[in-house]
């Protein structure tokens, strides 16, 4: 079990460290880089020595994320010594990748808002009210009354508007706002980070229209998946916005994106208007929020198909 901190306590424990490391989150999105890279300028800013690591590929849509070019990946077997590992936006100790085997920290710190969070970590800050982890990081920010600058206003700009689906889900509030309305007074521009984030590669919207082929509803339309198949999935093609397809189509209260990543792994998101899918995702050793949650299923596409849908079976008795 963690022990659970408060924002304070937090901004202590990484002020008391020297050398730290900073792991995002596999199948890295916005918030998790952005939350990261955020704490990443902030914390070289008080002069700390900090190395970055994502245990995964990272999409070409965020190269333009200031400080991007920091990330390593750790080879397995690599040693790594921190005085504290800091893991960003994962709600449990996988989503970490190898970090956890390979650094030899003092102690571990997790910042995190999924209310499914495990407590893998010895220090834990969790605020499952946050639309993003990256609004923790701009309080926790100010809490240590580090200065912020344009490179970590961008980042932490990045992590709220992808969370929040632009600033359109259930999950933004007036804090949410309130905290951007602040990164635009620090020089953000709203315009550069969608046209960045909503740029999409020919190769990416051609993916997508073979994906909305397999569009399929079940439960009299309240369910609706699209899949992407084996020989179809590129890992350099970002395929996190495919699940809106489904998501938006009238009368779907399910959406689900299931793609097969290698011969016997398939990863499913899925998405809800009210039903807890972060239950669901859960029983399959996923996580994440009531209305957008994910998990990974050691299962070729179809078996993996089957199994997730035959559990939603019983939501619609
Ligand atoms: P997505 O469908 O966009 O990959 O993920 C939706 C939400 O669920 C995100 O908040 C993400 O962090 C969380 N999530 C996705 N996959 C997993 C998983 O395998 N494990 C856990 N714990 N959370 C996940
Ligand atoms: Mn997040």
């Amino acid at each position: 079990m963690s022990k659970i901190c408060t924002l304070s306590e937090t901004g202590e424990l990484l002020k008391q460290a020297n050398t730290i490391v900073i792991v995002s989150h596999v199948s890295p999105d916005g918030d998790t880089l952005g939350s990261s890279l955020a704490l990443m300028h902030a914390l070289r800013s008080l002069g700390k020595e900090v190395v970055m690591n994502v245990d995964d590929d990272i999409p070409a849509v965020y190269s333009f994320l200031p400080g991007i070019q920091e990330y390593r990946r750790f080879a397995a077997g690599e040693a790594v010594e921190a005085d504290l590992l800091v893991v960003i936006d994962a709600s449990s100790a996988d989503r970490a990748g190898n970090a956890l085997e390979v650094v030899n920290a003092s102690a571990v710190m997790n910042i995190d808002h999924h209310k499914t969070n495990t407590h893998f970590a010895d220090y834990l800050y969790l605020d499952a009210d946050a639309a993003a982890t990256a609004e923790i990081i701009y309080s926790l920010l100010l809490t240590m009354a580090v200065p912020l600058n344009i490179d970590m206003a961008t980042c932490i700009y990045e992590g709220l508007y992808t969370d929040t689906g632009s600033f359109k889900y259930s999950n933004t509030t007036s804090n949410t706002l309130a905290t951007a309305a602040a990164l635009l007074k620090l020089g953000v521009n709203p315009s550069t980070i969608s046209d960045n984030m909503e740029v999409k590669s020919r190769h990416q919207v051609e993916m997508l229209s073979e994906a909305l082929k397999t569009l399929t509803f079940l439960h009299d339309g309240r369910v609706a998946f699209v899949e992407i198949a084996p020989e179809l999935y590129d890992h350099n093609i970002d395929t996190d916005t495919f699940v809106s397809y489904p998501r938006y189509i009238e009368g779907v209260e399910i959406a689900l994106l299931f793609k097969q990543v290698e011969e016997n792994l398939t990863r499913v998101s899925f998405r809800s208007k009210a039903v807890d899918v972060a239950k669901i995702a859960l029983s399959f050793g996923g996580g994440g929020h009531q209305k957008a949650a994910g998990c990974s299923i050691c299962a070729p596409l179809k078996e993996a198909e089957k199994t997730v849908l035959k559990a939603l079976e019983e939501l619609f008795v």
